[in-house]
This record gives C-alpha cells, structure tokens and sequence, in this order.
C-alpha cells in the first residue's frame, strides 16, 4: 500500500498516511481535507499502475466506486 506524505493547508501539520483509491485523506490534527501530497518517493510508472489498479480491484470488491468517473466504472 503506498505511503504518502502530506502537508495539510489548514494547519500546516505534516504526516504520512497509508493512502487507497477508495479512500480520501483527511488531516489527522484538524480534519482537513487540504492536502497536499509531497512528492518524496518517486514511483515507477509501471509500478504506480499496478498499484492503482490493485487498489481499484479491491475498492470495487468493497463497493466504492465514488472516485471513479463513470466511463472507468468496472462493468460486471
Ligand atoms: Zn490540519
């Protein structure tokens, strides 16, 4: 699962946070879900394919589709 560090742009708190597709970060101090993502660890791009796609593969088994524009919804 990736790991991401963010800077929230209300408090200006930094933290890393476990990131999926399914989910929206929210800051851990205040709430916030002004964030902006630090690049820290550069992904290869294969690799950061792969990844999202597990995530969306296990997203959809959970039934969260929110963050897909309908044209990428999985059909069946
Ligand atoms: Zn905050």
């Amino acid at each position: 699962m990736p790991l991401y560090d963010y800077r929230c742009t209300a408090c200006n708190k930094t933290f890393e946070l476990l990131v999926r597709a399914s989910t929206v970060p929210t800051c851990p101090a205040c709430g916030s879900q002004q964030l902006e993502k630090q690049v820290s660890a550069p992904v290869a791009p294969g690799q950061s394919a792969a990844i999202i796609a597990r995530a969306r593969k296990k997203a959809a088994r959970e039934g969260h589709f929110s963050n897909y524009k309908p044209s990428e919804r999985p059909r069946g």
